[in-house]
């Protein structure tokens, strides 16, 4: 394996590695990618066989032009509604976090999809990421660069860590800008659906093309742990997890939940925690966390998985960790918890 500081010279010897078959990991701005060839079923299944991730869990094709698309996807199968919508979509919040759902074309093997008829696609809006993809074949497959299951990395040193010589270069360009996840969302039927909240908010969405379905909290919690009868065959309850059990509470419980050496407690904001220290008395090596002071979703997002790291490394017996306000990038770092908690 290479660790690689991003530079034009990396980057090119990155491409060659996606042209022959390798794997790369590399950033975006949600969080690393661990990337292959989109159109080399060979390197499709290196991703999974290297993260342990199941074949009905379809990967995300990453492409740096929206011209590319014609060679990704069969965008005659779709409505003129549906095509108006999509150029909607990909001129304003392309490049970005937001992955979506097309009908694929025969150059999309099935591998990469778990054999639906349908590919994810995503424009990253990360330099590094865009110029990759363009110095390779302009299609990169790449899930999150860490084993199944596991917290995604926000850093490069995160990839080291959780997969290391498994991938034949890793490009070190910093942390990720957002911290989460991109979201999925599904045009192409009859609903419009987020299949996964991310770093795209629905508000952001919906202010382009109308109001889409609600999933509350209470929806999230009850998700089934079921891989199958799935729009989104991969969104598995159980994921994101850090190894310690951890549990979720809305502000109202987490001030009541009492300290217990062991315990390490995860606030959304600094308010929420100064209000439990008010009846708790931690001990002094307690590990108390806040996602951010003041409250704010992006900054939230930002720490959440870099935080959950810090806690796995952490000799803890339980993390209680309290859930967002459910608006804008509130709704991602909640379905993570939940999922975290499962
Ligand atoms: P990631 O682990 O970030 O690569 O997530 C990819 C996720 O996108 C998968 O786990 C699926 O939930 C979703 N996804 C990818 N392709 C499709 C598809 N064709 N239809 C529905 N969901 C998809
Ligand atoms: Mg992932």
């Amino acid at each position: 394996m290479k660790y690689l500081a991003v530079s034009t010279e990396a980057l090119k010897q990155a491409a060659d590695v996606l042209c022959n078959g390798g794997l790369v990991a590399f950033p975006t701005e949600t969080v690393y990618g661990l990337g292959a060839d989109a159109f080399n079923p060979q390197a499709l299944a290196k991703i999974f066989e290297v993260k342990k991730r199941p074949h009905f869990d379809p990967l995300i094709v990453h492409i740096a032009a929206v011209e590319t698309l014609e060679d990704v996807t069969n965008l005659s199968l779709l409505n003129t509604e549906t095509k108006e919508k999509l150029f909607l979509l990909v001129e304003k919040l392309w490049p970005g976090p937001l992955s979506l759902i097309l009908p694929k074309n025969d150059k999309i093997h099935g591998i990469a999809t778990a054999g639906l008829s349908t590919v994810a696609i995503r424009f990253p809006d990360n330099e590094c990421a865009q110029k990759l993809i363009s110095l390779s074949t302009g299609a990169v497959a790449a899930p999150s660069a860490n084993p199944f299951g596991a917290i995604s990395p926000t850093k490069a040193e995160h990839v080291r860590d959780g997969l290391g010589d498994k991938v034949d270069i890793i490009l070190d360009g910093g942390c990720a800008r957002i911290g989460l996840e991109s979201t999925v969302l599904d045009i192409t039927g009859d609903n419009i659906k987020i299949l996964r909240p991310g770093g795209t908010p629905k508000e952001a969405i919906e202010d382009i093309i109308g109001s889409i379905n609600d999933n509350t909290i209470e929806d999230s919690i009850f998700i089934e742990n079921t891989a199958c009868g799935l729009t989104s065959p991969g969104l598995l309850k159980s994921h994101y997890a850090p190894r310690t059990p951890l549990t979720v509470q809305k502000h109202d419980d987490i001030i009541n939940q009492p300290y217990k050496s062991g315990f390490a407690f995860l606030f959304f904001d600094g308010f929420t925690r100064d209000i439990w220290l008010k009846t708790q008395k931690p001990a002094d090596s307690a590990i108390i966390m806040v996602l951010s002071e003041t409250g704010q979703v992006q900054e939230a997002a930002f720490r959440l998985f870099e935080t959950l790291h810090v806690l796995d490394n952490e000799k803890i017996t339980h993390i209680f960790a309290q859930l967002a306000p459910q608006n804008g990038l509130g709704e991602a770092i909640n379905d993570r918890l939940i999922r975290a908690s499962s």
